[in-house]
């Protein structure tokens, strides 16, 4: 456990049923959620969001509270359940990888005209896969990998992650902000 106690400090930006897509499980009590995946989502995604969200100085949102869904959840919505925003979580005995308990998160802001600066304040941040969906006007972020890649998913790429370099994920950024590159 090694989250800095002082950054909770700081003004905080987000509540932590922003990052929970079934509000069932945080009302009455987060309790129903597994400790490691909210000590996940606070070490990995709320804290340096929140560093983030001050830097950029405006809402910075998790996509229709899409950072931890759960396995059932999943399911219910005909998915596999093989998505890392489960945390590792799966209906049979499964011990989650490393990378998997770090889970994965899906954020955009309100003010979309200014996608790029937060876009190049994610491309800073901690996070090792960072996902750019042109249309839905969000990123995907998680800790999948050793190295910072980068990637696209659009109707383009057949709705599949196509590896980028930074500087064509900032023009994509820009695509989402409605700025021509000048
Ligand atoms: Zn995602």
């Amino acid at each position: 456990m090694n989250i800095d106690i002082t950054q909770l400090n700081t003004k905080c930006h987000f509540k932590l049923d922003e990052f929970v897509i079934d509000k069932t499980l945080i009302k009455p009590s987060v309790t129903n959620i597994p400790a490691y995946i909210i000590y996940a989502i606070i070490r990995y995604y709320l804290i340096p969001l929140n560093d983030i969200r001050r830097a950029f100085g405006n809402a910075v949102i998790i996509s229709k509270s899409s950072c931890y869904r759960p396995f059932l959840y999943e399911l219910s919505k005909n998915r596999n359940g093989g998505s890392l925003h489960t945390f590792g979580q799966r209906e049979e005995e499964h011990e989650p990888s490393e990378y998997e308990k770090k889970g994965a998160c899906d954020v955009t802001v309100r003010v979309i005209s200014r996608f790029v600066d937060f876009a190049t304040l994610i491309a800073r941040g901690p996070f090792m896969r960072i996902c750019i969906y042109p249309e839905n006007k969000f990123i995907h972020i998680d800790y999948n990998a050793d190295q910072r890649h980068f990637f696209v998913c659009s109707s383009e790429t057949d709705n599949k992650w196509k590896a980028i370099r930074f500087e064509q994920y900032i023009d994509y950024a820009q695509i989402v902000a409605g700025a021509p590159n000048s």
